[in-house]
């Protein structure tokens, strides 16, 4: 069976203040096989990995490289370092603002294997690529580039995003969920691995995004953020069925 993860992605939000509220969600996580990631700023990864155990933390990025001169970026062996265990990788955020590809993922994927991080590795069609009828085959070449040789359940999470669920409260339906996530499961190089849903996931719509077959789980932006509801949406998977 894929292991169910509820992952949450802080993206650029977060002061040390709000450690409060990453404590509330583990104060009521770690139940019903449910592993919860929390994924805040590179800034608080450190404290966060050093206060709470039923929560495992990541960070949003890192470098393809482990060391050398690029200012500003941060390598998969420093947030190793800082105590994180998972790092998101391709996010449709870093795809657009930061031109990278899905070779530069694969990159970034093969780094964080060699700190010992699990990759959650996201991907999704734009709405032009929707409407244009190239939904699976988008993904599927996203999903073949992106994840180097070797990707196994333990190190490689795949995180279906559609460009625009994400941020907008506009949620793929359960069909549109199933369809794709039945296409990826067919071409995953390990059919263990771990496949979440991510775009505008929220407590009202979280059970049935969790009872189309093919969700192990899902990754959470906004709704992450406060405890009360990324709570209610962890309660959700860890009441659909396994
Ligand atoms: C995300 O950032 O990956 C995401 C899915 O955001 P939101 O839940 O806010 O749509």
């Amino acid at each position: 069976m894929p292991r169910r993860i509820a992952a949450g992605n802080w993206k650029m939000n977060g002061l040390i203040a709000d450690l409060a509220e990453a404590d509330a969600i583990a104060v009521g996580a770690g139940h019903g096989g449910v592993e919860v990631v929390l994924c805040p700023p590179a800034t608080l990864v450190a404290a966060m990995a050093g206060r709470f155990e039923s929560v495992a933390v990541g960070g949003q990025d890192c470098h393809a490289t482990a060391a050398g001169a690029h200012t500003g970026d941060i390598s998969a062996r420093m947030l190793a370092d800082a105590g994180a265990r998972f790092v998101i990788l391709g996010h449709s955020e870093r795809r657009r603002d930061h031109r990278e590809t899905s070779a530069d993922v694969a990159a970034k994927v093969s780094a964080a294997w060699a700190a010992g991080l699990c990759a959650i590795v996201c991907l999704g069609e734009t709405e032009a690529e929707r409407d244009a009828g190239r939904t699976l085959e988008v993904v599927a070449a996203q999903l073949a580039q992106s994840l180097p040789p070797g990707a196994d359940a333990a190190h490689v999470v795949v995180a279906y995003e559609p460009v625009w669920a994400i941020g907008t409260g506009r949620v793929a339906s359960p069909a549109e969920i199933g369809a794709v996530h039945a296409h990826l499961r067919a071409l995953l190089p390990d059919p263990e691995i771990a496949l979440l849903y991510g775009g505008s996931v929220a407590p009202g719509n979280a059970a049935d995004i969790f009872a189309v077959p093919e969700v192990n789980g899902a990754l959470v932006g906004g709704a992450s953020l406060k405890a009360q509801g990324f709570l209610e949406i962890i309660a959700a998977l860890a009441a659909a069925r396994p």
